[in-house]
């Protein structure tokens, strides 16, 4: 993989280039053998995963954790020998991208349920790193689902458009959420895809001679107007985003004005009030048309301005105006935001007092805010919810329990009977007590006895859920009864018997 450093645009010191050449040395040897169903050796993918996450979040850690994220599930190497080899921070991640790996949508249209994944993946993250790995994962695979059979297909590419894009885009990551929706749209509805598309290419083939008049205008104004700016470019809309408003616009594509954007990068946020003043000056802006989400960003941290203009033939077009590091923000999110943070480097969108609106939104979901930025980074690892756990069960199933829950309590959560008939468990695959409290994103599994199981009042204490309590309440209530009513009969038969303890002496 002689060309891996040369794919991610980014000056590593000589020791972060050692540690990664360390760790593909290393994921090369240990999926030897292993191929994809391409036919590829196994280890490219990793690799490639590595490259698409470098692309827009170079920072070493996450990308040894991406080349080694598939290593503790598909080969033998144990999470010990990475914290030897490669430090705890790497072993950490590879962890977390493991424990992700077992939230899967299973087959709901339920938007709660899905809702609920998006936030379980969200908690199951911890570290919001984790996520990126896991998004990288998944853009690759997506990449190269002609290899898999047809039913596999639909079943990932149904998760991602429900899971992973929508994801992307609360990460603010919209170049990785647009390739994820076209490639899963593709696959789930392949006939809206390709009616979507040529719709498009109809209408843009018509347009072709006034697209470049007007990129060729835009630009003349804007230099006798004597404002430098960095680039000015048209682009379409992508195709499911398009898919999804002409369903909004009854089939309409005339109703859509944003199907052909030019977007101008300006060289300041005064600049970019400036080019849309001179704009308006030079054509006739749509009423109504005009959003500036550099003063209120969208809640991903999204910034920019725009309007949607009329040309002289009438005919309208959308224009987009942002600096370029709000153009990096639209493109890498998360990642940007942070690495911009890690460099030093100023960053300009936060100057408008909204520091890190993205992370906001995604706090809310816990309905708690950030007012420190300098928690900044520390605020990355946090646990979105504190006050919840998710466990799964060993099919992917998610049960969103209350912080401190038992295995008790997740038995009773998937059915009663379970509970009763308890009598171990595994978490993470290894034998707990039942006792036990569970954590973040564990998988538990429930050893059932055919037997009722002997519940004491030691569950009682270990439950946190009304609904395990109220089982076992009722379990220890009925119970006490049976021996009162034993030790009554013992009675009349005249059988002497010691006394009793203190609380039947109560009935
Ligand atoms: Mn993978």
């Amino acid at each position: 993989m002689g060309n891996f450093f040369i794919s991610i645009p980014h000056k590593f010191k000589t020791a972060e280039k050692a540690l990664i050449q360390k760790v593909i040395d290393f994921a090369t040897v240990a999926h030897q053998g292993q191929k994809r169903k391409s036919g590829e050796d196994f280890v490219s993918h990793p690799l490639a995963a590595a490259i698409t996450l470098g692309q827009i979040f170079p920072d070493t850690a996450t990308i040894c954790a991406t080349i080694l994220h598939d290593i503790t599930e598909d080969t033998e190497t144990k999470h010990e020998t990475l914290i030897k080899e490669f430090g705890k921070e790497v072993a950490e991640l590879v962890d977390g991208v493991t424990k992700l790996g077992h939230v899967r949508l299973r087959n709901s249209k339920d938007e709660y349920y899905v809702e609920n994944l998006r936030k379980m993946f969200v908690a199951t993250s911890k570290d919001v790193r984790v996520m990126l790995i896991k998004l990288a994962d998944r853009l690759h695979n997506m990449r190269t689902i002609e290899h898999l059979p047809k039913d596999k297909q639909e079943k990932i590419a149904t998760e991602t458009l429900e899971m992973y894009a929508p994801i992307a885009g609360r990460l603010g990551i919209g170049a990785w959420k647009d390739e994820l929706e076209d490639l899963s749209f593709k696959i789930v509805d392949s006939k809206a895809y390709e009616e979507t598309k040529r719709i498009l290419a109809e209408r843009i083939a018509d347009r072709q001679q006034s697209i470049k008049e007007m990129q060729k205008e835009l630009s003349t104004i804007l230099h006798l107007e004597g404002i430098k700016f960095q680039d000015i470019s048209g682009r379409t809309k992508r195709i499911y985003s398009l898919f999804k408003k002409l369903e909004r616009y009854e089939n309409d594509i005339t109703k859509i004005y944003d199907k052909i954007a030019f977007r101008i990068i300006a060289k300041s946020t005064a600049d970019c009030y400036a080019i849309l003043g001179i704009i308006h000056k030079h054509f006739q802006p749509v009423p109504g048309r005009v959003k500036d989400f550099i003063a209120t960003p969208k809640p991903n941290g999204y910034q920019s301005l725009h309007t949607s203009v009329f040309d002289k033939d009438g005919k309208v077009f959308e224009i987009q105006i942002r600096t370029d590091l709000m153009h990096e923000t639209a493109e890498r999110g998360i990642a940007a935001h942070w690495f911009y943070e890690e460099q030093g480097k100023p960053d300009e969108t936060r100057v408008t007092g909204q520091p890190a609106t993205w992370f906001k939104e995604l706090r809310s979901w816990q309905e708690e805010t950030v007012n420190n930025p300098d928690e900044f980074l520390e605020s990355l690892r946090v646990d979105f919810f504190k006050d919840r756990i998710f466990a799964l069960t060993p099919k992917g199933d998610v049960k969103d329990l209350p912080a401190g829950a038992s295995v008790i309590d997740f038995a009773f959560s998937v059915h009663s009977d379970l509970g009763m008939f308890m009598m171990g468990a595994k978490i993470n695959g290894k034998m707990r007590k039942i006792y036990d409290e569970l954590h973040q994103g564990d998988v538990v599994e429930i050893l059932k006895t055919k037997k009722p199981a002997t519940i004491n009042r030691d569950w009682l204490a270990a439950a946190k859920t009304s609904h395990a309590r109220s089982h076992i309440r009722k379990y220890l209530a009925e119970n006490d009864k049976g021996i009162i009513q034993r030790v009554r009969e013992l009675r009349v038969q005249n059988i002497r018997i010691p006394k009793l303890p203190r609380f039947f002496r109560k009935q």
